[in-house]
């Protein structure tokens, strides 16, 4: 703007036939409102990049936060909050891409009296100690949730009956053939039950919620057999191992 105003003054001088202001004054003018113009701009360059660290810093605290919130605690495995969200979306992509979706629902058997015997102390670390092994029983892609307490849910996308049986056998397996060293260097063991459902195009499902409840029913009637066993889903509810 001063040097617009600059150029045109020399026209208004001529006009009037007069001085308006003489040119030392005029540059010295010019030359601070330059300096001013660039401290301002390094000012508010700087003020930007501030911001954008700022903005930066909050958007990965938001985004651990809410990792966190979908996480259990004590476990480290997924909440039951994303399990409601991991289950709700993988029951829509089966359903479109015709492929089929497998449950297990593994539920730790007389949990209670390892608590009672042991300790809650205890019973944590048994639960912990189960995590783990659901974890290294399972493939990498198949997700583990603690669904509550001494349960846990395995989601299986893409995999039939047949393979989704074979990974609860080998859960099963996996928890009735370890000890769990404990702090005094006493031994604990602890057993699960599982019951496996299938969405494929034998079964189907109406609801994320009524597959769950398939697999909570065939773990229910693993238990009912004595436990330590798979019980696959069925309709009539003759269920089979
Ligand atoms: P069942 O074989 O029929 O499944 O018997 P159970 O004792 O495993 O089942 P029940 O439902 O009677 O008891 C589950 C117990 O799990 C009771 C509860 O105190 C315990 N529990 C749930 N969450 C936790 C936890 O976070 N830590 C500990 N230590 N115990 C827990
Ligand atoms: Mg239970
Ligand atoms: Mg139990």
């Amino acid at each position: 703007l001063i040097e617009e105003l600059y150029k045109e003054i020399p026209v208004v001088e001529a006009l009037f036939e007069m001085s308006l202001l003489d040119t030392g004054y005029t540059d010295k003018v010019l030359g601070e409102a330059k300096n001013q113009m660039l401290m301002r701009g390094l000012e508010s360059s700087q003020e930007l990049t501030e911001s954008r660290q700022v903005i930066a810093h909050q958007e990965r605290r938001a985004q651990l936060l809410k990792q966190e919130s979908m996480q259990d605690h004590l476990t480290g495995l997924s909440n039951r909050k994303q399990f409601d969200l991991t289950i709700e979306e993988e029951f829509v992509h089966a359903r479109k891409n015709k492929w089929p979706l497998s449950a297990i629902f593994v539920d730790l058997d007389k949990f209670k009296q390892i608590n009672d015997r042991c300790g809650h102390a205890v019973g944590d670390q048994v639960l912990r100690f189960s995590a783990k092994i659901l974890d290294a029983s399972t493939r990498d892609q198949d997700a583990i949730f603690r669904f509550g307490g001494e349960e846990f849910v395995i989601l299986l996308p893409g995999c039939t009956v047949k393979d989704a049986t074979t990974a609860a056998n080998r859960i099963v397996n996996a928890l009735q053939n370890s000890n769990y060293t404990l702090n005094d260097h006493s031994q604990i063991s602890v057993t699960g039950s599982a019951g496996v459902a299938t969405m494929d195009e034998h079964h189907t499902f109406n609801s994320p919620n009524q597959l769950v409840e398939a697999a909570d029913q065939a773990m229910y009637q693993a238990k009912q057999r004595g436990g330590s066993q798979v019980i696959v889903y069925q309709e009539n509810l003759e269920m089979s191992g």
